[in-house]
């Protein structure tokens, strides 16, 4: 008799659920797969924000084009992140900004372009702010432009904003059309074999499901991993101080006011808030910390924020700040916000749900579980979490804004890793941080390099001198190679050079979703970026 794993429940039916149900069918067919969602437990319905390895990783593992379920989740583009006024409180200087866009920074004799930036600030040579300096989009942003021409071809690097709810129910009709089952019903207990693996889930009808392998995709709740398998949270929220939210659905005049190609972070008294425009409407949230303000308060500044009234539709979220120690536990696997939450900057949690789906196949066990493949994928899963929770803390501990206790605590009280601490003291002594060592191609076709190294030079830089935190020292090996920088000033003027020439002749973001969403037809795919 073989030891394959022949079935398995997955409890939820958010995005997690989705996805995970989806890429294990197309990952493995032959299993049977169960979906288990309570009807009355409604998915968190936000998350609306991605990053762009979300088509090659998963979509299109799933076989599934762009624009297919673009259309269907009414899907928009993200160039970047705009932060705003993270640098000084807009009622006393009139407001600030800086992209983080996405993509890697080019290199001259190995050193990033950011280097050179900071070598000639210091030498006190005029430089455009370095996301302006370094990228091609920040101009075309400020256009609002579309990253891709109107045949269909991209030629920037993004990311998309989408409904969360429409993309879970695409994914579910997707899913079941390729033999999922699908069981409406809440679960209510669990039973466990004699070495305490999952046996079955009872549910409010009657009725008891059974499998090898159970993925917990249950939400904040945890109902397998933490409640079923006692798996314990580790709690951060002295790393990351934000723990509630405010969410709601803004109208938009599209043909008027233009559709922004990307996600904004506005900072505000006791957090930020998120704007995801979408066709017809923007999707925003102010992610606020309890310990600072109440519910009421951050309400209301929220309102005030967009000019509306006391009888808005609101979401109010409450969240957990941290990770499960282990992940995966026997035979219980978590994924989603049942396994890990960060806050909402940086847009990590739908790509924290496809790694780890990519990370089970890798890892994927029979029914011995072998405890190497379990202690692999956890693993995968810490470093993947911490790495992430280092980078979102620097945007907070970097900021110069101290004019609320918020901002002060940040800056000061934080509770820091020593990888952090460590990477700032590269950073200050010239360094770059985290460089991606292999060209971008490597980097963005091989998900497992690109996993390996998420968060790279590019990204600290954006955030840490978009900040105002520029590195103390220049990299040493700058002024051994006084012929290096000729051949940077040439690659600093062909971006603006491009930027200026794509800005000229890029459409609208507006008029391109239009098209996309009206059905035009898209048939290039060819991929031009430089
Ligand atoms: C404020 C906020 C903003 C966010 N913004 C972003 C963003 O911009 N980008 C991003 O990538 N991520 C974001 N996220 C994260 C993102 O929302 C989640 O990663 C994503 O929605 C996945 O949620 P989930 O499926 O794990 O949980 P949920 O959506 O909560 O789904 C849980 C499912 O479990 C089911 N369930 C629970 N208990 C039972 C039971 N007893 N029996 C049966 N079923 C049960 C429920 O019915 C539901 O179907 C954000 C999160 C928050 C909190």
């Amino acid at each position: 008799m073989n030891n394959l794993i022949r079935d398995i429940i997955v409890v939820g039916g958010g995005t997690a659920g989705w996805m995970t149900a989806s890429y294990l069918k197309k990952a493995l067919p032959n299993i049977h797969i169960t979906v288990i969602e309570a009807a009355a437990i409604p998915r968190i319905g936000v998350g609306e924000a991605t990053v762009p390895n979300l088509q090659p990783v998963f979509f299109d593992f799933l076989g599934i084009p762009e624009e297919e379920w673009m259309r269907c989740c009414n899907a928009a583009f993200k160039g970047a992140v705009k932060f705003i006024n993270w640098k000084t409180d807009p009622a006393t200087n009139g407001g600030d900004h800086f992209y983080h866009p996405f993509g890697l920074i080019p290199q001259c004799d190995d050193i990033p372009l950011t280097h050179y930036w900071s070598f000639n600030r210091k030498a006190g040579n005029h430089m455009p702010p370095v996301d302006y300096s370094c990228f091609v989009e920040p101009p075309l942003l400020d256009e609002k432009r579309s990253p891709k021409t109107m045949d269909g071809t991209r030629v920037t690097r993004y990311a998309w904003h989408f409904d969360a709810q429409l993309v879970a129910n695409y994914l579910r009709d997707l899913a079941i059309g390729w033999g999922v089952k699908h069981v409406v019903d809440e679960i209510e207990g669990t039973t466990h074999n004699e070495q305490g693996y999952l046996a079955s889930v009872n549910t409010k009808s009657g009725s008891v499901y059974k499998a090898d392998l159970f993925v917990d995709c249950s939400g904040f709740r945890g109902l397998l991993i933490n409640k079923a398998m006692d798996e314990p949270f580790l709690d951060m929220s002295d790393h990351l101080l934000c723990d509630s939210a405010v969410a709601t659905a803004v109208p938009n005049d599209d043909k008027r006011h233009g559709i922004e190609p990307y996600t904004s972070a506005i900072a505000m008294k006791n957090g930020w808030t998120w704007k995801i425009p979408m066709l017809t409407r923007f999707g925003t949230g102010y992610v606020y910390s309890s310990k600072f303000t109440t519910k009421d308060k951050a309400t209301e500044e929220f309102l005030r924020l967009w000019n509306l009234d006391e009888s808005t539709p609101l979401n109010q979220i409450r969240f957990r700040v941290g990770r499960n120690r282990r992940a995966w536990v026997k035979n219980c696997v978590s994924i989603g916000l049942a396994s890990c939450f960060l806050e909402p900057l940086e847009s990590t949690g739908i790509y924290f749900i496809y790694a780890a789906i990519h990370q089970l196949v890798r890892h994927f066990p029979d029914r011995t579980f072998s405890q190497g493949l379990i202690d692999g994928f956890n693993n995968e899963i810490a470093g993947m979490f911490d790495d992430s929770r280092d980078f979102i803390q620097v945007h907070y501990l970097s900021t110069p804004r101290e004019d609320t206790a918020f901002w002060r605590a940040n800056k000061h009280d934080l509770v820091l890793s020593d990888n952090v601490k460590e990477k700032l003291e590269a950073y200050d002594a010239g360094l770059p941080i985290n460089p991606p060592y292999v060209d971008e191609d490597t980097y963005y076709k091989r998900f497992e390099v690109e996993f390996k190294n998420y968060w790279t030079n590019g990204s600290y830089y954006c955030i840490l001198a978009g900040l105002g935190r520029e590195p103390k020292r220049t990299l040493p090996m700058l002024s051994y190679k006084p012929g290096n920088f000729a051949q940077a000033d040439r690659l600093f003027q062909k971006v603006q050079a491009r930027a200026a020439d794509l800005k000229a002749k890029m459409p609208s973001n507006y008029e391109f979703l239009c098209r996309l969403h009206g059905n035009g037809e898209l048939s290039r795919t060819a991929d031009v970026s430089g």
